[in-house]
């Protein structure tokens, strides 16, 4: 689009639109209706009506009796007030640092107002937040108008004239509007869709909420249809392509010395629901085609032995494993136990994170080339292209959530002319029902079973009046032999005025702490140096660990019995209950204990629903009705899944049947071959594209 200063260009990147395309897919999230504006008089008559009545904004249309302008201290600078009259009655208007407006509110000059009315003792007074100048003998007609996510220096308004003007470049050069439709016509017809330029007229400048709703139903439709598309081509794909060859291990003698050999490594027997997941993940990876299956499970629900059972197999089969996590704590920590456990069958495992000495690096790499390791563990660091394997079976992914579609695809395609059984594991990042739309290309496994002898985590709300008391509740417990975790939102106290990991490491040493081994550990320390903490946290050195959320995933310290979380509000609601996840994994009794600012009553109360139950797939669904479905429990959502209007839970019906044309229209064409599916094509390839260069930015 031409005309785009490089500074506007910079400030829409912020709001991640890099393209037309992206442009016009930044929807409104609201419309302030402009269309009518009633009399003053019935406004005034408001005053006794219920609270919720008068709660959002009204419009108002007449005259300006007197005018006046002040200049204020301070950061506001101006305030200017003006009378207006519409015959019916009159109003105060308020406009804050506007020192313009002085020259425009000229009395008699007819104007229209809108803003938020508060009643006085002698009238109404409306907090202008939108205003027009009209022209004498202007009859008024005002606009439904978009309001659209602004960032800082480039307003509502301002976006909308640019999103108008792509709009007028879209419509004018016809391929681009082509590569804007990817309905197929038979689906369109079918569901009574509006055309794809009424559509996007309608959702950025409707005349009426209706022709906004049609619109929006529409283009809804369409980013799930696509989501459902890609996922249904992926799932197709990937049944075709051949998968390693594990018929060496198929046959009964030889699952019965794998059922033995396991059972003989792990330190305790699986749970019901263990066991059927592993039997679940073992028929996959015996069949022909390759295992796409996604384990969820509640933290500490034991998801790391169905992974163990996994590799084990894939080396019995004359296959290499790779399993990688999202920190370097986790990876550590994972490497530690899987390698102790799978070292007693006789597999090689090493691990592979970004701060291995070059010496180290290379020596892993080439026992890797050649066959001499059967497993590696590691972060991203697996993914750069000198990790090269002789012969990659497995891919296991843990927390998954934390990794993107393209993350997952560049380890699997290690495995030269496979494409290798994959695993990925989470701890519900998002509720049951709704898996399935975002992992539409996966097979799903449930571990809804916690180890015998666990007894919930005692959950409790506290304000920061009691952070004394609950420091010495802390104490207790270690005194007792037990050990703590303290969260903060903040590394140090230059972030925002959020309680911070450096300075209470400071300060509960020197206080309520004094004596106790106390230690630090956040995401900005070097990498042996937090592996070295968590170690000596571990081994029970270390009695209380002050940290960032970088402890959130994954960390498993069962002596721990305290998660102590300060400025808890400041968390989302699935995070709070991963990092409780991290306490109560032994059979002893273990607290959380969530603080909030004094005042913070709202705060308070979300944490209230965390406190209320045990159930993760519970809090996932509240967490998204407060946050909506676009940070979805970390979920990246944005742009990898193409999702900028569709609200996954309220929009869920319209999610099932666009992937049942989805599913109806793969099913009939398997890779898009025919010619009335060459722009879906296209249009899935440039999404893919899209994505990948989304997750690289
Ligand atoms: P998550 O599902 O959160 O990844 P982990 O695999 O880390 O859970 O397991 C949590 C803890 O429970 C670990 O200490 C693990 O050793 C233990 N554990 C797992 N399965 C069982 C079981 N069947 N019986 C007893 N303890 C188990
Ligand atoms: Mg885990």
């Amino acid at each position: 689009m031409p005309g785009v200063a490089v500074r506007t260009a910079d400030q829409l990147e912020r709001l991640a639109i890099f393209t037309l395309k992206d442009l016009l897919r930044h929807f409104p999230y609201r419309y302030d209706d402009l269309r009518s504006a009633p009399a003053i008089a019935s406004i005034l008559a408001n005053r006794d009506a219920p609270q919720a009545q008068v709660a959002g904004e009204v419009n108002a249309v007449g005259r300006v009796v007197r005018a006046a302008h002040v200049r204020l201290r301070g950061r506001i600078r101006s305030k200017t007030t003006a009378t207006i009259d519409d015959g019916t009655g009159s109003l105060q208007a308020v406009w804050f640092g506007r020192p313009y407006l002085g020259n425009q509110l000229r009395v008699d000059a007819r104007v229209f107002v809108r803003g938020r009315v508060d009643y006085t003792l002698t009238g109404a007074t409306m907090n202008v937040s939108r205003h027009r100048i009209l022209k004498d003998d202007e009859g008024y007609e005002g606009e439904l108008i978009p309001v659209y996510p602004q960032t800082a220096g480039l307003a509502s308004q301002e976006l909308r004239r640019l999103i108008m003007r792509a709009l007028r470049v879209a419509v004018g050069a016809d391929p681009a509007l082509v590569e804007l439709d990817a309905l197929p016509a038979g689906i369109r017809t079918r569901e009574h869709f509006p055309d794809v330029r009424t559509a996007f007229y309608g959702i950025h400048s409707p005349a009426t909420p209706e022709e906004a709703a049609q619109a929006r139903r529409r283009l809804v439709y369409e980013e799930f249809f696509l989501l459902a598309l890609s996922s249904a081509l992926r799932r197709a794909q990937r049944s075709a392509e051949p998968a390693p060859d594990l018929s060496g291990v198929a046959g009964a003698a030889a699952r019965a010395e794998f059922d033995h050999i396991l059972k003989s490594l792990l330190p305790f027997s699986l749970t019901g629901a263990q066991e059927r997941v592993t039997g679940e993940v073992v028929s996959d990876m015996l069949k022909r085609s390759p295992m796409n299956r996604l384990l969820q499970g509640d933290v500490g629900s034991g998801k790391t032995a169905v992974a163990i059972a996994a590799m084990l197999l894939a080396q019995r089969g004359g296959y290499q494993s790779a399993f990688m996590a999202p920190t370097e704590v986790l990876a550590a920590q994972q490497f530690n136990k899987i390698s102790g456990l799978l070292s007693q069958a006789g597999l090689r495992c090493a691990l592979v994170i970004g701060a291995l000495r070059r010496g180290t690096r290379d020596d892993i790499l080439t026992q890797l080339r050649r066959a001499e390791l059967d497993a590696v563990i590691g972060t991203h660091a697996l993914l750069t292209e000198d990790v090269e394997f002789h012969n990659l079976g497995l891919v296991v992914i843990d927390e998954q959530h934390r990794f993107g579609v393209l993350q997952r695809a560049a380890l699997r395609a290690k495995a030269r002319g496979l494409s290798p059984h994959t695993l990925v594991m989470t701890a519900t990042p998002i509720p049951r029902t709704l898996a399935q739309t975002v992992y539409a290309d996966l097979d799903v496994s449930i571990i809804d079973e916690l180890p015998p002898g666990r007894r919930p985590v005692k959950t409790y709300v506290r304000t920061a009046q009691s952070k004394g008391k609950v420091c010495e509740f802390v104490r207790a417990e270690v005194e007792k032999g037990r050990q703590a975790f303290i969260v903060c939102p903040a590394i140090d106290e230059s972030e925002r005025a959020l309680h911070s990991a450096v300075a209470q490491a400071q300060e509960l040493q020197k206080t309520a702490f004094a004596g106790i081994q106390v230690a630090l550990l956040h995401g900005r320390m070097a990498v042996m140096q937090k592996a070295e903490v968590m170690k000596l946290f571990a081994d029970g050195f270390i009695k209380i660990l002050i940290s960032t959320s970088v402890i959130e995933v994954g960390v498993d310290i069962p002596n721990a019995s305290v998660m102590l979380v300060l400025d808890a509000q400041a968390f989302g609601l699935a995070q709070l209950h991963q990092l409780r996840g991290r306490v109560g994994r032994s059979g002893q009794q273990a607290y959380c204990i969530l603080i909030a600012p004094d005042d913070d009553e709202e705060g308070a109360n979300r944490l209230r629903l965390v406190a209320g139950t045990n159930d993760g797939f519970a809090i996932a669904e509240e967490d998204m009705k407060i946050r909506g479905s676009g940070d979805l429990a970390g979920v990246r959502q944005h742009g990898a899944f193409g999702l900028r209007l569709a609200h996954l839970l309220h929009d869920y019906p319209v999610f099932l049947a666009a992937k049942k044309a989805a599913d109806a229209l793969v099913k009939s064409d398997p890779v898009l071959r025919r010619p009335e599916h060459k722009a879906l094509a296209a249009f899935v390839a440039a999404q893919d594209r899209d994505s990948a260069l989304r997750l690289s930015s």
